[in-house]
């Protein structure tokens, strides 16, 4: 039996996605196998699958053999006709997969031209330069010597005792709660493959031939990555390093061996090696790191995800050059241009020595206002919150000192899943913020979702303009069965804490009002089964002109406004906000969107109401001053920008 479809997982079944797929066909008894391009590959073996290099928007083919095989064809083409599917882990880990930097920075950023240097692939953005740190773990070698017979039952216990003592180790370090979520998913990544049978399975089958397990594992490993290094896709290519460095963890358990430590790093310096396992640099002393320069590894490689979340410069794929580090003393790097310095003369080392110094002394200058509450002269608290999409987030924002959430975009929520969101699942997420966050309030959005967006669950007509089409409110008011899931969970939540719920997309009064009639029915329903629950304040974003435009009258409606000058800007100035042609226009400064925001925060000032913005503009340290001036309260953006806005909101207060 089988069925074809074209992929629609965002980006194709690489790593995280074919893992998840093939966890689903495993549920299945049934043989389940992937057929693409006339060539068949079982549904069951991950690595197989990515070999496979299925990519969005090709045909595949499902087949399946056995008594659930119609069940299984169903839940598999529903995975792969799923554009988020195994984009997030089931334990709600976003993927370890991140875009690479677009572009190199311009040349205004890059390190003085007059320096030569190495080159290498700018995969984490910053400057660096510090004492150089070399990292070059000897080569593991097999026995090289045939196994009598007899010693073949022994090897294949060892070996396999050796695995599960990897795996156990990544799952502990999966528990560690120093890990962040991106490094959360690589070691997960990784510790798939050291379960999947495609390198264990070659491994025994060549300890049976007669090999010892260390020379097994090291040509299993070196076999399937040579066949990811032969894909015709960046991406794939990448994971080639993933097999050496998970084969390198066995192998060293076989051994007894610790692997050479990166624990005695010294601060500040430059980790230089040919290659870095991504298990060993997320598990090394991160903030201790300068700058990381290898041979190995590129833009989407493990090491630059781990950097570049981690904010270190660094400088990768400098092939056999790396070899002219190994005995440098002092590295500069400049994670913009790609390009390394071996032991820079003083002009240089200055140069660079500035810039660095320069950056940590504005992170750091920044670091007092986490705990400010900016205050104007006249007494005003202006509420500095963070716009977050999902829990993960929660860590970054406190630690930023963010004062609540100004905008919690659900949309993640009900992507991150191949069903609608249970009211008890959203319950709960809603709870673990307002929990987090009190006695701050977090401001929940409904639902803005549309057909440029599509989620599983939901069927959106095609329409020639998505963005003016069936999305947001509009979608949730004729899909109440939904709607009112989301407004059951959130009346639920705010028994924990403060949670105040807005409306995206609003542009008529009559939307605000048929929601209002919507809770009240929700409020009657949940008293009615017994389940407590709490009222909540609703408000409305100002994100279309007709918001704007009846702003006096909205604002006797709802208790706050909330300013999307993303989508402000762009219907306002009539430039879709995704096009880089009209980008020129497509600007918040222009006066026709500055005039719209000032409206909206005279209509909200008048009727006593809050006003507050969550859209890019609020992160904006020249035109903070002017919307407080123009009476906005709350301002919400995304975490990095939070220090920032508040010491210009304080240098504002105290210019009076
Ligand atoms: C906005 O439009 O300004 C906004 C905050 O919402 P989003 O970016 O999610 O559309
Ligand atoms: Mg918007």
């Amino acid at each position: 039996m089988e069925r074809s479809t074209i992929v629609r997982v965002h980006e194709g079944l690489h790593a995280r996605p074919a893992t998840r797929f093939v966890k689903l066909a495993k549920g299945f008894e049934s043989d389940v196998e992937l057929v693409k391009d006339g060539k068949a590959v079982s549904a069951k073996s991950s690595v197989k699958l990515m070999l496979l290099a299925v990519k969005e928007n090709q045909e595949v083919t499902v087949r399946a053999n056995g008594a659930d095989a119609i069940e299984a064809i169903e839940a598999l083409i529903g995975y792969l006709e799923n554009p988020r599917a195994g984009l997030d882990d089931e334990d709600g880990q976003p993927a370890a997969e991140q875009a690479p930097p677009s572009v190199a920075a311009p040349a205004a950023q890059s390190a003085p031209e007059a320096t030569t240097g190495l080159r290498g692939v700018a995969a984490s953005e910053g400057f660096a330069i510090g004492p150089a740190f070399a990292h070059f773990p000897p080569d593991i070698a097999g026995q090289g010597r045939t196994l009598q017979a007899e010693e073949i039952a022994g090897e294949i216990e060892r070996f396999r005792a050796a695995v599960g003592a990897v795996q156990a180790r990544m799952d502990r370090a999966l528990t560690q709660d120093n890990l962040s979520a991106g490094d959360r998913g690589i070691v997960a990544a990784l510790r798939d493959i050291a379960a999947d049978d495609s390198l264990t399975g070659e491994a025994e089958r060549l300890i049976k031939g007669g090999n010892d397990a260390i020379s097994a594992v090291i040509t299993a490993a070196s076999t399937i990555a040579a066949d990811f290094s032969a894909v015709d896709d960046h991406y794939l290519n990448a994971r080639a390093d993933d097999f050496h460095a998970v084969g390198r963890q066995i192998c060293l358990v076989l051994l007894g061996q610790d692997d050479v430590s990166l624990e005695n790093i010294p601060e500040g310096a430059i980790l230089i090696a040919d290659d870095i396992g991504a298990w060993d640099l997320a598990r090394a002393p991160l903030k201790r790191i300068g700058g990381v320069v290898c041979g190995h590894g590129g833009a989407t490689s493990h090491i630059a995800i781990i950097a570049r979340s981690h904010g270190i410069p660094a400088v990768l794929g400098l092939g056999d050059q790396i070899n002219a580090l190994r005995t440098a003393r002092e590295v500069a790097l400049d994670g913009n241009s790609g390009r390394v310095i071996i032991d820079p003369d003083p002009a240089t080392s200055a140069e660079f020595g500035t810039r660095v110094e320069a950056a940590a002394k504005e992170r750091a200058g920044l670091t007092v206002f986490k705990t400010v509450t900016p205050t104007l002269a006249d007494g005003r608290v202006i509420e500095v919150a963070a716009n977050i999409g999902s829990l993960e987030e929660i860590g970054a924002a406190q630690e930023a000192g963010a004062m609540g959430v100004g905008l919690f975009r659900t949309e993640l929520l009900f992507m991150r899943h191949m069903h609608l969101p249970s009211e008890d699942m959203q319950a709960e997420t809603y709870t673990a913020l307002a929990k987090a966050f009190a006695p701050y309030p977090v401001i929940v959005r409904t639902l803005d979702i549309g057909g440029d967006k599509p989620i599983a669950g939901i069927e959106f007509p095609d329409e020639e303009n998505p963005f003016l089409g069936w999305r947001g409110i509009r979608m949730c008011l004729d899909r109440p069965d939904i709607f009112k899931r989301q407004l059951r969970a959130l009346l639920r939540a705010a028994v924990q804490g403060n949670i105040k719920v807005m409306l995206p997309m609003v542009a008529d009064i009559d939307e605000v009002r048929r929601t209002k009639v919507l809770v009240a029915e929700c409020k009657a329903e949940l008293d009615a089964e017994g389940v407590p629950h709490a009222a909540f304040d609703l408000g409305v974003m100002i994100e279309t002109p007709a918001a704007v435009l009846i702003a006096p009258a909205l604002a006797r409606e709802v208790a706050f406004f909330s300013i999307g000058t993303n989508d402000l800007t762009q219907y306002i100035m009539a430039a879709d906000r995704l096009n880089p042609t009209v980008a020129k226009l497509n600007d918040v400064a222009n006066p026709a969107v500055m005039a719209a925001i000032e409206l909206t925060a005279k209509a909200g000032v008048a009727a006593g109401i809050m006003v507050g913005m969550c859209g890019e503009a609020a992160g904006r340290p020249d035109l903070i001053a002017t919307f407080v001036k123009m009476g906005l309260t709350e301002l919400s953006m995304s975490p990095a920008s939070i220090q920032r806005a508040k010491k210009t909101i304080m240098d504002f207060a105290a210019a009076g």
